[in-house]
Order: structure tokens, then sequence, then C-alpha cells
């Protein structure tokens, strides 16, 4: 497209012409002059429309350069610094090295929880908060991006001391300190941090590096809660390295078939009899040898293979409480443990419903365990419990007392029964305001018409407290711990 100066000089170039021609042929000079002063006119008005029209085009490329940059640079949701952005500012930072550099990674803890229960409007919402929080916590020149999902990143340039660095991490969890606002809701959650730094006279390190020394500084952080921040150090990589591993090794241990169910008796305290039992799940490592589930089903449930682990956990299960029945224990019931990501499934109800009629158990034999931060999103909870209460299965709340609960859900929940901890049941002889939640536990679950278990009984006090408090069921060491299922036959044997 040929340029404003191309037309400004052939317009002016017309009209000197036209202006010529005019004076050669308009025999009078007046009449010449006149309509060389129109021509003069038209071309002045011609020019300023192109200059106008120009004008314009240039503010309309800027504008889309402007969002072309905004598209590449910065985040739609939160407005801040992308992952791209960031990364050209640490490198401007770690070229310049006149202080500590430092990178904060921060995590939103159980953001993932509130988004899959409270909906992805509440999860956006968390996130816009998030980001103008963090934006508060910094200085001038310092940059907060988001990386991706719920993890910011912050970037603190030219810092003289690790006090500084720490006085901003302290700040942030001030700042979280206060609640989520929703219509409905005032959510309380807490951040996991991961400091990396940088001093002038480390050795020189890439931008990609640095970010990826907080974000394992992080991973590290989300297990820990009892402190503020983790920093970074090179036996991070080998914990991060083993988690990996872990991954991998859950992967060859379910093609493998390496888990195995053990079962820890339950029985009722009015008839001294065994009603049914906890299946537990172990992985038969085959150099660790028997791994408790502590030790992989958190991992499990980051990465995702607990959806795969729990429908073989369900299955099994069922098979083998179906043939105890077969050979005679008839009436025993198995709980199974459903992890939040189970239980967030659409298809649960169709899912149990399925495995049921394959392994041929009948649905009052199954009690499924639940935890109370797996029902915080009322309305979908209600719909997949009510689901699985018309199939005939039970639902029974696990570890009772420890979770975010909610009166109100017990309330309108079709459940059957409540585990209270074995936290509250372990100091119960000592702790008189433990002994006092266990009964307040019992009493209220009765007047609700649910039945209790008490799970973690060890000792013969422990056993005639809940007997006198009138809890209905027990589990716990005193009894059996979780057996496989040969020995489980013994000890049905002598109890049934
Ligand atoms: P949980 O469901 O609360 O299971 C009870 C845990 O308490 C079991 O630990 C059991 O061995 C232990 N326990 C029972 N009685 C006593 C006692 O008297 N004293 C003490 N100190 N402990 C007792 P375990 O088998 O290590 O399981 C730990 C947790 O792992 C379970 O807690 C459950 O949350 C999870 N888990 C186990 N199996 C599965 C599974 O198949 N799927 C899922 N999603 N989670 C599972
Ligand atoms: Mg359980
Ligand atoms: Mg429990």
């Amino acid at each position: 497209m040929p340029s404003s100066r191309t037309y400004s000089f052939t317009i002016i170039a017309g009209f000197v012409c036209l202006s010529a021609i005019c004076f050669m042929i308009v025999p009078s000079r007046l009449h010449a002059a006149l309509l060389t002063a129109c021509i003069a006119l038209f071309c002045c008005m011609l020019l300023l429309m192109i200059r106008r029209y120009y004008l314009e085009q240039e503010r309309m490329f800027k504008r889309s350069e402007d969002r072309i940059r905004q598209m590449a640079y910065y985040d739609d949701l939160t407005g801040l610094p992308n992952r791209r952005f960031f990364r050209e500012q640490l490198e401007a930072a770690l070229t310049d090295r006149r202080g500590i550099v430092a990178l904060l990674s921060v995590d939103i803890d159980r953001f993932r929880l509130f988004n899959d229960t409270l909906g992805h409007d509440f999860g956006d919402l968390i996130l816009l908060q998030s980001a103008e929080r963090l934006t508060r916590c910094i200085a001038e020149g310092d940059v907060a991006a988001r990386m991706e999902g719920d993890e910011f990143i912050l970037l603190l340039r030219n810092r003289n001391h690790l006090e500084e660095i720490e006085a901003i991490a302290g700040r942030i969890h001030q700042i979280f300190d206060s609640p989520f606002i929703y219509p409905d809701y005032k959510l309380h959650t807490t951040v996991s941090i991961g400091v990396a730094l940088h001093r002038p006279d480390d050795e020189p390190i890439d931008a990609d590096t640095l970010i990826k020394h907080a974000s394992i500084a992080l991973s590290r952080a989300k297990d820990q809660t009892n402190s503020p921040y983790v920093m970074y150090t090179s036996a991070l990589d080998i914990e991060s390295y083993e988690r990996l591993r872990l991954e991998n090794e859950l992967r060859r241990a379910i093609v493998d078939r390496e888990f195995e169910l053990y079962f820890q008796p339950q029985f009722d305290l009015a008839t001294n009899r065994m009603v049914g039992v906890e299946a537990l799940i172990r992985w038969n490592h085959p150099e660790r040898g028997m791994v408790s589930p502590g030790k992989f089903i958190t991992a499990a449930e980051e990465n995702g293979l607990i959806t795969v682990i729990g429908d073989w956990v369900l299955s099994e299960a069922c098979r083998q409480i179906k043939q105890l029945h077969s050979i005679g224990f008839r009436g025993l019931s198995v709980s199974v443990n459903l992890s939040s990501r189970q239980f967030l499934q659409q298809d649960l109800a169709d899912r149990v419903a399925k495995v049921l009629q394959k392994e041929g158990l009948e649905a009052e034999y199954l009690e499924l365990e639940i935890t109370e931060g797996m029902t915080m999103d009322v309305e979908r909870s209600i719909d997949t419990l009510r689901r699985l209460n018309e199939l005939g299965v039970r639902i029974s709340i696990d570890d009772f007392g420890t979770g975010y609960s909610s009166l109100n859900y017990l309330r309108k929940f079709p459940i059957h029964k409540l585990k209270i901890d074995r936290s509250f049941v372990r100091d119960l002889m000592e702790d008189p305001n433990d002994a006092a939640i266990v009964s307040t536990i019992i009493s209220m679950a009765h007047h609700l018409g649910l039945k209790v278990i008490a799970e973690g009984v060890e000792t013969q006090e422990q056993l005639s407290y809940l007997n006198h408090s009138h809890c209905n069921e027990i589990q716990g060491y005193l009894f059996c711990p979780p057996v496989p299922r040969d020995e489980l036959l013994h000890v049905l044997m002598k109890h049934a």
C-alpha cells in the first residue's frame, strides 16, 4: 500500500498542474484565480482525509500489536505476565546480578479439590484473587507471573539479605490467611512456597534451571505443612527423582499385578461378632517387600493412577468377599476406601453396579468409605450418593472429625455410618477433650439415625469407654490388624 507521503506528493503535484492549466486556458485572470482557490480547498480536504485515514490505520495497527503482545506475554485470566514473559525477565535479572535473585514458586493448597468440587467459576475466582494478593506482596521492579493452573511465581530482584526474601514469604502466608469470598461461601486455604536463590557469586545459571529448582522446592513444600517455605538444595533433586521413579514403579506394579488386599475385621459390640472387614491395599514390591498404602496412595492420587488402582481394589474386594460368602461366611460385608478422584467420576455408580454384577455380590454387603473433604460440593455429592444409595450400597464417612465437615450435610446426605478417626481414639483415656468428642460424635450420629464405628482401638480401656458410650462397632489392633485373606479365614473361623 502506498504511503501517505506518496499520496500527498501526488495531490500537491496534481494541484500545481491543474492551477497551471487553469491559468493557461481560462481567459480571465480573476476566474482562473478563483478556480485555483477552489482546487486548493479540495486538495487540502483530500490531504486531511488521507492523513486521518492513515492515523486511524496506525492506531489499529498499534492496537492489534498490543493485543498480540498481550496474548503472547500475559495470562488471559489473571492479566499477570505468563511463563514466556517471566522467563525473559528472569534472564535479564540473571545477567544483571547486582544482588540476590530469588524465585518464589507459590501454589494454592487443595486448589484442585476446590476446582473439581465447587466448579470452575469458583476456581477462576480463587485464581483472580490470588493474583491480586500476590501482586500486593512484591515491590516495584519485581515480577509476579502465573505459570500454569494454580502455580504462580514471583521474581525478586537485587535483594541483599535472605531475611528480605523470608519476610516476603511470610507476607504471602499472612495475606492468604483471609478467606476467599464467594456469594455463598467463605473459603479458607493456605499456600505452599518453594524458593530458589541465585547469589551474585554463585556459578552462572540459566533461567529454566532456576525455575525448575523453585518448582522442585515447591513440590517438597506441598508435603510439609509446618514450614512457611522450602528452600531448594541439591538434595531435593534426588527426592524429585524418587517421585518420578515411584510413579514408574507404580505403573509397572499395575501391569505386573503386584498389589494385594489385606482385610481388617470389624466387630459389632452388641453381639461380639465379626460383621465386616475393611479392604486395605498393600503393594508387594519385588525388592522392598510389603509396602503400606501411606507410602504410595498420595503419589497415586497426584499422578492419577489411583483410579486404575481403585478400580482393581473394588473388584478384588467384591470378588474375595463373594468367595467367603460362598464357603459359608454369609453376612460379612466389605468396606472399600474411595479416593477423591474416584468419587468425582461421573459414572461412579454405574462402575460400582457393573463390578457388583460381575462378581455376583449383593450391594448390601458393600460399604464405600469417603472422607469429609470429598463432599464439599454438596449438590454433586448428593447426586452421587443418592445413586449409590439406590444401588443398595452403604456409605460411611472415614476419618470422621479430621476434615472440613458441615453438620448440615450429615442431615442431607444418604449416609449410613461414621468412622471416628483413630487420632481421637488414641488419646481417649489421656485427653478429656478427645473423650468428649468421641461421646458427642456417637450421640449425634445416633440422633441422626447413623451407626458409628471407632477405628484404631488398641487397648481394653478404650474398648470399655466406647462400649460405655454405645459405639456400635470397632476396628483395631486390639482385635486384629489387617491380615491377608488366608489369615482372615482363621479369624473368621474363630469369631463368625
Ligand atoms: P484408613 O481407611 O483410615 O484405614 C485405617 C488405617 O488404620 C489402616 O492403615 C490400618 O492398618 C490402620 N489401623 C487399623 N487399626 C489400627 C490400630 O489399632 N492402630 C493403629 N495405629 N493403626 C490402625 P493402612 O492400611 O496403612 O492404610 C492407611 C490409609 O491408606 C487408609 O486409612 C486409607 O485412607 C488409605 N488406603 C488404604 N487402602 C486404600 C485403598 O484401597 N484405596 C484408597 N483410596 N485408599 C486406601
Ligand atoms: Mg478407611
Ligand atoms: Mg480411617
